[in-house]
């Protein structure tokens, strides 16, 4: 059982999975014995920067978005990369280099974009609930498009515009009612999601745009949730914006782009569904939406990054629990919360390659945190761990270091980037002097 898990290659072999090859592939294997990214050697990067940390794989990223942006050749498409996946500025910067666009949700993930020298017209900007403000800001930097989920919000964008004395392309982010089957807390296509607008109330809305002023609302939108491992919600959704394009040029709209959204899964582990590889994927996208004329823009976050990260963390102490044993490691929920928010599996790997072979014995890997929700895997066949041991958890590169926290005061963990045999911190750890510094005693509290 656990060689299966180790062998990251056994997933490349056999049957249909080696259709997945091409993208399953990372950059983090076993070399003179322990685990290396690329050409570093994990132990010398965590003697070097501490533990956890994030590290990245620039060979990953990179060949993750060949493969889809291949896929895609000899269609109209744009690859928009989702900032909120991993929006550090030298992923971002890896990704702008090889003629990424952004799909950005804020501001903030606005200015990391153009940070990191993204073109302004390669920028789309997504969310329920942007604010004027940050409308403002898009329209002054002169992004491609905004996708607006809501009529108040189509109003609001409408005032900014007019009001700045420019026009604001818009798509309207529909939302079809198809279920992702994905885990609830990433489905967002589904009519009781916070999402879009009804696909009932599309033509309406439409309609209602072309009367506002500042607008030019040529483009639609649809986004059905993450980590789908399936063609068919894709196939029923990508129909659905073909005959909603077809009916609202029949109504006099000017449709000149789709944007279709992200999710496509990766596999985080032998025993999880093969996700749709991006050749079907685009072939999909060229016999439902190919003959409409219009150019299509993809927000893939987790397939370019997922398995382009892992957290390496240490194990503190491995402690007997009642009929079970515990290994306690540096790193926490508030480092990387996926498996405590969805239930998520992130296989665990050591990284002294003699370990990997040690008889497996079950165990939970755990965190400092005074959460019973601190976990990072939990019931898992792994050697067992002993004090100041290196792990891996893998596939972590996506909706990890985005999403954590400095809770129980712990600081932020570095991000490092690997290329080749180079590395560099891309964000260093902290401070506890810069994390408690942050907050400012009111004057009735001050000593002075
Ligand atoms: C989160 C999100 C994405 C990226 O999803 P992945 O599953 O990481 O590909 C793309 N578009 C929108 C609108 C999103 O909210």
């Amino acid at each position: 059982m656990f060689f299966r898990e180790r062998s990251g290659d056994c997933r490349y072999r056999c049957g249909r999975k080696s259709l997945w090859k091409l993208l399953s592939m990372h950059h983090f294997a076993y070399k003179d014995g322990v685990l290396h990214a690329e050409d570093v050697s994990l132990p010398r990067l965590a003697a070097d920067v501490g533990t956890p940390f994030y590290c990245y794989s620039t060979a990953t990223l990179q060949r993750h978005y060949r493969v889809l942006a291949e896929a895609f050749q000899g269609q109209d498409a744009v690859i928009c990369f989702a900032v909120k996946a991993n929006s550090n500025q030298a992923v971002l910067a890896t990704m702008a280099r090889l003629g990424a666009g952004m799909d950005v949700v804020s501001e903030g993930e606005l200015r990391r974009a153009r940070a990191a020298g993204v073109p302004a017209e390669r920028i789309i900007f997504a969310g329920v609930g942007k604010s004027r403000e940050e409308m403002a800001y898009a329209l002054s930097e002169g992004i491609f498009s905004f996708n607006v989920e809501s009529a108040p919000e189509l109003v609001a964008l409408s005032e900014v515009a007019a009001g700045l004395g420019v026009t604001a392309r818009a798509a309207i982010r529909v939302n079809p009612d198809v279920d992702a089957k994905t885990h609830a807390k990433i489905s967002t296509g589904k009519s009781e999601n916070k999402f879009g607008i009804p696909y009932l109330d599309a033509a309406a809305l439409y309609a209602e745009a072309r009367r506002l002023r500042g607008l030019e609302v040529s483009g639609i939108h649809m986004h059905i949730g993450s980590q789908i491992t399936d063609l068919a919600p894709f196939r029923d959704a990508f129909r659905l914006m073909r005959d909603l394009t077809l009916e609202l040029r029949g109504a006099g709209h000017e449709i000149r782009h789709l944007d279709i959204g992200g999710g496509l899964g990766v596999p985080y582990s032998d025993a999880d569904e093969v996700p749709p590889h991006p050749d079907a994927y685009a072939g999909l996208v060229k016999e439902t939406l190919g003959d409409l004329g219009v150019r299509i823009y993809l927000e893939p976050g987790r397939m370019i990054v997922g398995n382009a990260g892992i957290l390496v963390t240490r194990v503190l102490y491995a402690k007997a629990g009642a009929g079970k044993r515990f290994t306690i490691v540096d790193a926490a929920m508030n480092d990387l919360i996926r498996p405590t928010l969805y239930d998520a599996y992130h296989e665990v790997w050591p990284v002294s390659e003699a370990r990997a072979g040690a008889a497996p014995v079950l165990q939970d890997i755990v965190g400092p945190v005074c959460e019973t929700g601190d976990y990072l895997a939990l019931e898992r066949a792994l050697p067992p761990f002993e004090a100041e041991e290196l792990m891996a958890v893998m596939t972590a590169g996506a909706y990890g270091a985005v999403m954590s926290s400095t809770y129980n005061t712990r600081p932020l963990v570095p991000e490092v980037l690997v290329n080749g045999g180079h590395y560099a911190v891309v964000r260093p750890r902290p401070s506890y002097d810069d994390l408690i510094g942050l907050d400012r005693l009111p004057p009735w509290l001050s000593r002075t």
